[in-house]
């Protein structure tokens, strides 16, 4: 039996979708009264990426090839970090939502991914980190911004752990802005980023199991050169985790 508060609620939310109706973020088709942001068939567009996954950095792996379960760019490039987590393929639609929270500043839309954060965070051990340390934006361009999306997926994560201890600290800064690391060979990739992130303070990665927090990765070096700083300072492991990889 509904409680007269719920009943409230649903007839006050009623009431908001008739002064106000909702469109679907992606097909602008109108939203029912127990849709959010998207309308059911876009909600089925939103699948997460499917095993054969890299063990090392979540790249999707040829279903029928080689017995392997490690990359070959992991395995010839060998990164700092010990192995990645990647919820969603970055290409239409979630290119569209991530586009939309980035420049549209719909910071609320992140939220249509926190069932799929939740199932992540349910299926790993909390205990397997000590700390959350999102991957930093320039000062300048968080100015600009207004907010890092790392930072924010960051506290999702930290929320659905529901796990005092685990928390997050803002271990690095950015101190150069540096150009899209997309369009540049693995040598230019590596000299752009050179220097580019620091430490705040040193040794606070001492012996500490770290997981790593970005929106998106697309080539791995920005998730690499920070996994390495980490490295440098001591951490024992440097796992990542990110929304999305292109
Ligand atoms: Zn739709
Ligand atoms: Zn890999």
């Amino acid at each position: 039996m509904l409680g007269f508060g719920t009943e409230l609620n649903n007839y006050s939310r009623s009431l908001i979708r008739i002064l106000y109706p909702p469109y679907c973020v992606l097909c602008h088709a109108y939203l029912k009264l127990e849709e959010t942001y998207l309308c059911a068939p876009c909600v089925q567009l939103i699948q997460p990426l499917k095993a054969p996954l890299c063990l090392k950095c979540s790249e999707p792996l040829p279903p029928y090839g080689k017995n392997q379960s490690v990359c070959s760019t992991c395995r010839s490039e060998r990164p700092y970090y010990n192995r990645g987590f990647a919820l969603l393929r970055y290409e239409d639609p979630i290119k569209t939502i991530f586009h939309q929270v980035k420049f549209q500043k719909k910071l609320w839309l992140l939220e249509i991914f926190s069932k799929l954060i939740a199932s992540f965070s349910s299926s790993i051990n909390p205990n397997d980190y000590e700390m959350i340390v999102p991957v930093p934006l320039d000062a300048r361009r968080e100015r600009e911004r207004g907010f890092n999306q790392a930072l924010l997926i960051a506290k999702m994560l930290e929320r659905s752990f529901q796990k005092d201890r685990l928390r997050i600290s803002a271990l690095i800064a950015k101190k150069k802005k540096v150009l899209p690391q997309s369009q540049l060979k693995r040598r230019e990739r590596l000299e752009n980023l050179e220097g580019a992130f620091c430490l705040k303070k040193r040794g606070q990665s001492l012996g500490k199991r770290i997981l790593l927090v970005d929106d998106i990765v697309t080539t791995g070096s920005t998730i690499n050169e920070c996994a390495k700083i980490l490295k440098e300072d001591g951490a024992e492991c440097v796992d990542f985790f990110v929304l999305a990889r292109s």
